[in-house]
């Protein structure tokens, strides 16, 4: 029996991992655990279509009504789950994964991901056959809802749409082909912006770039903002629950100097605040929320893991070192344009240019990378890890984070889906990260070799 939920939802390869019937079966399960009226949505992707009457055949086998909104970003989807008052909500998408790949992500009632005990429950229930189907006269029926205008309201309502567009911004948008397109434009022209666009056509293909935005795919993005002088570029992933932004200068902020900023902002606004947040984010974030008195409640990764923290423990701003950012007043979930309307507002209230703002952040230096490691090794090695390296502080929440005595870290984290270890890392400066990610990728490689050898 594998486990079919990874770290946000079901993912796999159209018609060859996630079959028509697997998603069917995944949806009965999820109708039977989740209650009888629930949202569906879909990206654009070529076979969303094919997975969305999939997952609307399983819920309606088991009775669920199914409240069809349509295709629409993930997080506007969160959002109308819990303003409709609904009793849960399935999206179809696969996020940032090249166009072959589709998923699931599973909402609970309150518009956030499902807990992990509830991803249990539900594959337990998909494993053991599904769900009883309802009778004939028992299955549910289909009613279609309107999603786009209620998410698009409730951002705009959140920040200071009359202070932003006095600034009357120049705003370059990369929706990268994906569903931001639907509401990102329409939100920064709410807000008074003009707007640019680049990739803002709805394509499945992901024809203008692949679909998880990095420093090395926003070449258009970044040549448009310098031509049009814009004040601000931003890119969405491909069910746009994440952005990334670039400043005026056409230089890429990656996901913790954008999470700082606005952590800095809301930290100034609500002094002595909690912040949940992931160990695989930079310290950056810590001395911000330090700084006005507030204190970090620290999580696994996984956006699912914030989310569902915020929510048990009444915190109201969370984020991740990948352009995720949770904020509360507006729903506890990942949002791209919540995101970018905060940004705005910021610069706004600051009356300062992005580059000025970020420069003002604590600085550090990160480096990624990954390891091979059978998936029976890899708590052997991490147990052996831990008593090779001397580190004065060692966090095991998830994984192995070997904090060192000049505040530079490792965190060595085993793939629930990948025979790999994910390496993330900081410190002070460029040199000093390599330097450890190298170390300890050559002890962690070591240790996976001589562990291998033996019975
Ligand atoms: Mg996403």
């Amino acid at each position: 029996m594998g486990r079919l939920f990874g770290t946000n939802g079901v993912r796999g390869v159209a018609n060859k991992e996630l079959t028509p019937e697997l998603v069917t079966r995944l949806a009965a399960s999820c109708g039977h655990v989740l209650g009888k009226n629930i949202a569906l949505g879909r990206d654009g992707r070529v076979t969303s279509p094919l997975f969305r009457d999939a997952a609307a055949s399983g819920l309606l086998s088991v009775g669920c009504n199914v409240h069809d909104l349509g295709v629409l970003p993930t997080p506007a989807l969160q959002y109308a789950v819990k303003h409709l008052g609904l009793d849960g909500g399935l999206m179809v998408t696969a996020s940032h994964n090249p166009p072959e790949f589709n998923g699931v992500k599973v909402m609970a009632r309150d518009g956030v991901e499902i807990a992990r005990r509830v991803e249990d429950e539900i594959e337990a229930l998909h494993f053991a056959g599904g769900p009883k189907a309802a009778d004939w006269d028992k299955v549910g029926d289909v009613c279609h809802r309107e999603a786009l205008t209620l998410y698009n309201d409730a951002v705009v309502s959140k920040v200071d749409a009359k202070l932003i567009g006095d600034k009357k911004f120049k705003v370059v948008l990369d929706p990268g082909n994906g569903v931001g397109t639907l509401v990102a434009p329409t939100i920064a022209q709410r807000l008074g912006c003009s707007v640019y666009t680049v990739n803002a056509e709805l394509d499945g293909r992901f024809p203008g770039r692949q679909s998880e935005p990095r420093p090395d795919n926003l070449r258009d993005l970044k040549e448009l903002v310098k031509a049009t002088g814009a004040d601000i570029g931003v890119a969405f992933d491909g069910d746009a629950d994440r952005s990334i932004f670039l400043d005026e200068r056409g230089e890429v902020l990656w996901g913790d100097r954008s999470f700082a900023l606005v952590a800095s902002s809301y930290m100034a606004k609500h002094p002595g605040a909690r912040v949940a947040t992931a160990v695989s984010s930079s310290n950056a974030i810590i001395e911000v929320v330090e700084a006005a008195g507030g204190s970090i409640h620290w999580t696994k990764v996984g956006s699912v893991d914030v989310s569902r923290a915020m929510v048990e423990n009444g915190i109201d701003f969370g984020g991740e070192e990948n352009g995720g950012v949770m904020y509360g007043p507006h729903h506890p979930t990942r949002d791209g344009s919540m995101t970018m309307a905060l940004i705005l507002e910021i610069m706004a209230e600051r009356a300062k240019t992005l580059s000025e703002l970020v420069a003002e952040l604590p600085a550090r230096a990160q480096s990624k990378d990954k390891v091979r490691c059978p998936n029976e090794l890899k708590q052997r090695v991490l147990e052996a890890l831990r008593s090779k390296v001397a580190a004065p502080r060692v966090d095991t929440m998830d994984g192995l984070k070997l904090v060192f005595p000049d505040e530079s870290w490792i965190l060595v984290r085993p793939s629930g889906t990948e025979p790999i270890f994910r390496l993330y890392a900081e410190a002070d400066t460029q040199p000093e990260v390599d330097k450890l990610v190298s170390e300890n990728k050559r002890l962690i490689e070591e240790t996976v070799k001589e562990l291998g050898l033996k019975p």
